[in-house]
């Protein structure tokens, strides 16, 4: 498979090049040439596979030409084999219509881990095959920063910075970064918001200064491989709510717009995704941008559900791109404008197209609250915020007829709840547990550097930090 950057001018890459690059050389993010279909006969026959077989099936089209068949499949049954859960991603029904797609059995409690434990496996065989390095810049709003470490640490050939705004993600999320203790991981606290932190990691693609000396990789949604690996568990909980002869629709907690865009990429692939909804909180560009084409980054607010406390949603320029005629030079421009004002009106081609499968819902903080409530009074469940804005917004949508009434909602639960936990005890006043899977969090020793929010200290420290472990690596010399 051949992919294009939406930017039209870096060069086309094979899925082993995307998945090293990140970021296209043009500013743009990566997308196939053309979306591989599956018959209706050929998702049928998905039915009843584990998840680890029907990840082998959805991911092969897009990896062909870099990964074998075999390769492919022994990847996924190491990677999908040590989640909390024998069915990784396991549905739980809440009412007749309601569901939720509990994401978060990887080893970090959010769903971020079924993508990144895979990438980590990838980069880990597509360095080894080219005897080559990767320095890993990243900006974290909590949960990315915590997964990609886990899935990166103590891998040789790779080493991660992960820029996360100071004092802005919860205790826990801070502890599963800075307590995991691997020569080839710095977590750098950065003064400022998640936006100005990605701002600096962008930049530093850019920057010649560092992308030269050093070969950077990125771990953030603009990694085509992550949404790759988010496409599989929508196929497998369509399958088993009837699909592909019965539709199903989809509510996601969104910030990024890396877990919905790929609920859009299934739908493409031929799954029969009825809508998405794409549920937000307070931070509502992409909900202004969906209701009325007005695309314009306000201040970020910060929440209870800080995954989604962003302004500026990276993927969404690949929706516009693939909805607005696939015309590089044209989205080229359309983002120059935007990164100039801050604010860009989507094309008639752009919106129409969005409207035609993507719904938008946004939740305040007493909304949110309302739904946690629901869930724990109604099914018994006790769900994080961020999976309280989705179920929300899934509520909403099925009380004003926006959803066809045979069809099931289903919620995305993108965080195990005790992630969250003094939020939820606040609003339903029940205290989460850690699971046992994550062993003595709150006792193991932190370790992060502090840095002011200016770019040159992030990638100067950056630029130190990995020259200088190249320089001791024996392995190189
Ligand atoms: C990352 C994250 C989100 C937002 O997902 P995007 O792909 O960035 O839209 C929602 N909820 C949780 C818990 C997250 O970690």
């Amino acid at each position: 498979m051949e992919y294009l950057s939406t930017r039209g001018s870096a060069p086309a890459l094979d899925f082993e090049g995307v998945t090293l690059a990140g970021l296209a050389s043009d500013g743009g993010l990566y997308l196939p040439r053309e979306w591989p279909r599956f018959s209706p006969e050929e998702i049928r026959a998905m039915r009843g596979l584990s998840y680890a077989d029907i990840a082998a099936r959805v991911m092969q089209p897009f990896v062909e030409g870099s990964l074998t068949a075999g390769e492919l499949s022994a990847i996924c049954h190491e990677v999908y084999g040590e989640f909390g859960h024998a069915a990784v991603t396991p549905l739980v029904q809440l009412d007749e219509r309601h569901w939720l797609l509990e994401l978060f059995h990887g080893p970090t409690l959010a769903f971020k881990d079924v993508a990144l434990q895979l990438l980590g496996r990838l980069f880990e065989t597509f360095l080894d095959r080219r005897g080559e390095r990767l320095t890993i810049v990243g900006a974290t709003s909590g949960d990315t920063g915590s997964a990609a470490i886990r899935a990166v640490a103590g891998l040789e050939r790779v080493e991660i910075f992960m820029l996360h705004p100071k004092g802005r993600v919860s205790e826990v999320q801070r502890r599963q970064m800075t307590t995991v203790r691997a020569p080839n991981v710095h977590n750098l606290a950065i003064e400022g918001s998640f936006d100005d932190a990605q701002a600096h990691v962008k930049r530093m693609f850019g920057d010649p200064a560092i992308n030269g000396p050093l070969a950077l990789g990125a771990v953030n949604s603009i990694n085509w491989a992550r949404l790759m690996a988010q496409v599989v568990y929508y196929f497998a909980s369509a399958l088993q709510l009837g699909a592909p002869d019965r539709p199903v629709a989809y509510s996601v907690p969104t910030g990024n717009f890396g877990d919905v865009f790929a609920g859009y990429v299934a739908a493409k692939m031929g799954l029969p995704v009825e809508r998405l909804i794409v549920a937000t909180n307070v931070n509502d560009i992409l909900h202004r941008a969906l209701t009325s084409g007005d695309y314009s980054a306000g201040d970020v607010t910060a929440t209870h559900t800080p995954s989604m406390d962003i302004q500026v949603s990276s993927n969404f320029e690949r929706l516009l791109f693939d909805c607005g005629g696939r015309d590089g030079a044209a989205m080229a421009e359309q983002m120059r404008g935007f990164e100039t004002a801050r604010a860009m009106q989507l094309t008639n081609a752009q919106r129409e197209g969005a409207a035609a499968l993507f719904t938008s819902c946004r939740a305040d903080q007493d909304d949110t609250a309302r739904a946690l409530q629901w869930a724990w009074r109604q099914a018994g469940q006790v769900i994080d915020p961020h999976t309280g804005v989705g179920l929300h917004a899934s509520l909403a949508c099925a009380a004003k007829g926006a959803v066809e009434p045979g069809t099931p909602l289903v919620t995305l639960a993108t965080a195990h709840p005790a992630k969250f936990r003094e939020a939820v005890e606040r609003a339903i006043g029940v205290r989460p547990n850690l699971p046992g899977r994550v062993g003595d969090l709150f006792a193991r020793e932190e370790s992060f550097t502090e840095l002011p929010g200016d770019y040159e200290a992030s990638r100067d420290f950056v630029l130190e930090h990995a020259l200088a472990r190249t320089d001791a690596d024996p392995a190189e010399a």
